[in-house]
Order: C-alpha cells, then structure tokens, then sequence
C-alpha cells in the first residue's frame, strides 16, 4: 500500500477539493477502514459554503460525515472486530465521560461540535481511522447501503422518538421535505406509529416517493402552505409536525398546523424564523430543535435496516465525480442520498 490517499477536502473556507493526505495509522483502541461509501449530507452545503469566522472548526478537513465501509487494520487494544468486518461510523467524536455522555445524550457531547466531516477527518477518502467505540458493525447490510443510515437515517430517528409519545391511533403526524433526510422520518413513522403520515415537498416528482415510503397524503409546498396543509391535516392539528427544510414558509406552516400538546420539531438548517406568540400556537404544544443522534439511535437504525423493510435510496457516484455529487445536491436535483464510492 502507497502510504499516500486522495482525499476531498475543505482546503481552506469556500476552497473544497481534492488533496494528497498520509494513509492514517491506527493507534490504541482504534480501527482503520477501507471506506466504502460516503453519503453527502446537506448540511456538508453549509460547509462548503460559509465563509471563515462562522463554524468552530480549523480547515482543512476530510469531508464526508455518512460513512461505512470494512475493516482494513486495528490497532492495539481491540479484540472483537477483524479485517473485512463490515462497519458504519457514528460520525460525532463523544467523549464518554461529559454529563451529556453519562446522561445517554451523546449526540450532545462537550465534543461533538465537532465529528468526523465536520472539523475532524471525514470519509471522502480511500481510507480512515475511528475510535473503536465509534464503529457499529453491520453483519452482513452493504456497506455502501448504510452510509446514508449513520445521518439522515439516524438523525430523522432522534427526530422521530422524541414525537413518539405524542402519536396515538388516529394522530396526524407531518413531514417537512422527503430528502434524505425526510425520506427516512416517513418511514420510521410508518414502522414505529400509528399515525396518519403527511408529507410536504416542493418537488412534485417527491410526492409519489413520499407516498409509497409511507405518507397517505403528500402536498406541494409553495403559496398558501400553511392553509392547504390545514386542508388536509383537519382543525385539530397534527400532533407531529417535523420539519426538514426550515424556511420562514416551512415554520410557519409547521407550527400553526401542530395540535394542542402536540410537539413540533424544527431539523432543517434553512436558517428560518417564525414568530411564537400566544394565540399563535396551540396550547401545551412544544417546538424542539434536535441535533444528530445517539450512538444507541444508531444501532437501532441500523437493526431496523436489517429487517429488509427499510428503502434506502441512492444515487452513486464515483471518487472523482465528487464534486458534481454536491452540485446536484445543491441544486436539489438529486432522487437518493447521493453516495460516493472512494475506490470507485
Ligand atoms: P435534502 O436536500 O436531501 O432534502 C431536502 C428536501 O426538502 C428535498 O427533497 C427538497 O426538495 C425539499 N424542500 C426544499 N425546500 C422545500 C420547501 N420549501 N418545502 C418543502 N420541501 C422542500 O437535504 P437533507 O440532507 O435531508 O437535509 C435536510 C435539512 O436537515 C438540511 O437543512 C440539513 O442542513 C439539515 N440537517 C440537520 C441535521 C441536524 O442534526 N439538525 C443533520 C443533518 C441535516
Ligand atoms: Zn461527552
């Protein structure tokens, strides 16, 4: 092996591309991955886009926070994982020591501003390494298949068990944007309630995906959402409202359509406002702005894949076409999870 890779990272602010990085060695407790496939996030947009001075980080950095791929070397310490095991990555860096971490709330970790793709050494390269206690081994579900999994899979799930309780036999419960992201909160809410799913899309060839993922109503977004979702949700409300885009529009809607105790959660960084007052929310209703996902949230996605029940859609697309993967999801052009294949 070359002890050289090609990596696509964040140069320098506004400054993405490819890069000559060293193959990094494992040390104590650490396993290094042949990668398999990165999935592109549309928070990864934000990274590629924002100027110096606004997120913590220090470029440059490996892009890419949905990662799996197969075991390649461990270092010293770990004895339960070997060469050619199949592995997802939970991409937050936890400490396991924080109160955060102690309460089970990892995904809030003292550490986890940063993560891997995100300050830390992310995916898009032919190999990475991993705290051992940051790997999900995943039998025998492709590699490439649970990229996607270990962040608009899992963080739709964080999103989705917080409004679990909410949801009882003949609730509503609303999805904002079937992207990635979207795409995975319709069918968590499928398999694990007994709400009536409805789903908003400003792409109208979305509204049959989101229909056979599980919504029994999908609507396109645009002029006079708020009142047309209402149409359709009844006066009561909906006792769910996730909303995966988070424009000014989007929140609005999200709030004035959620029911009394109901709960409204707010995932998309479309860096939106709305305004709360009294009278312009239902009573006893709570809005939440969720952050990734816990380790545990991961497992659970990842056995819920395993099932078989779950569509996991994607788009592939080799190394070198890496950056025509993020054009396409900056568009808003793409029909999956766009993922990237390293040795492809
Ligand atoms: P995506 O591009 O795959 O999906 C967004 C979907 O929303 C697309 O299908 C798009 O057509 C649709 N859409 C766009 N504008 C719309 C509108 N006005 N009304 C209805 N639908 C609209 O993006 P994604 O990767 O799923 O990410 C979704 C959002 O979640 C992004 O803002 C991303 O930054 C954010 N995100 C948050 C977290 C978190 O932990 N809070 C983690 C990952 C991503
Ligand atoms: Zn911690």
């Amino acid at each position: 092996m070359t002890d050289t890779m090609r990596a696509y990272r964040l140069r320098d602010w506004q400054d993405p591309g490819f890069d000559e990085v060293a193959i990094p060695e494992p040390g104590y407790g650490e396993v290094r991955l042949r990668v398999a496939g990165v999935g592109l996030c549309h928070s990864d947009v934000l990274f590629l886009e924002l100027p110096a001075g606004i997120l913590p980080y220090e470029v440059p950095w490996t892009l890419g926070h949905e990662i799996a791929g197969r075991v390649d070397a461990v270092g010293p310490g770990v004895d339960d994982i070997e060469p050619d095991d199949a592995v997802a990555v939970s991409c937050m860096s936890t400490c396991g020591k924080c109160k955060w971490c102690q309460r089970g709330a990892d995904n809030y970790c003292v550490n986890t501003g940063r993560g891997r793709g995100f300050g830390l050494d992310g995916g898009l390269s032919s190999h990475i390494v991993v705290a051992r206690r940051h790997l999900l081994p995943i039998g025998d579900l492709d590699p490439v298949r649970a990229a996607p999994l270990t962040d608009a899979g899992a963080t739709s799930y964080h999103a989705v068990r917080r409004v679990l309780p909410k949801l009882r036999p003949g609730s509503t419960a609303v999805v904002i944007g079937v992207g990635g992201l979207g795409g995975y909160a319709v069918q968590w809410l499928r398999m694990l309630s007994p709400a009536r799913i409805v789903a908003v899309e400003s792409r109208e060839e979305r509204l049959p995906v989101a229909m056979q993922l599980g919504a029994a109503d999908a609507i396109l977004a645009g002029e006079g959402l708020s009142r047309r979702l209402k149409e359709v949700v009844g006066d009561d409300g909906a006792d769910a409202v996730l909303d995966f885009v988070g424009t000014d529009q989007t929140m609005n809607a999200a709030i004035r359509n959620a029911a009394t105790m109901g709960s409204v959660g707010l995932v998309g960084q479309g860096f939106g406002t709305a305004p709360l007052k009294y009278g312009g929310i239902a009573f006893d209703c709570d809005v939440f702005i969720p952050q990734g996902y816990t380790i545990a949230e991961l497992a659970d996605v990842l056995r819920l894949a395993r099932t078989g029940d779950v569509v996991i859609e994607t788009e592939l697309f080799d190394f070198d076409q890496t950056p025509a993967a993020y054009q396409r999801l900056t568009e808003g052009t793409l029909q999956g999870r766009a993922v990237v294949l390293p040795h492809a």
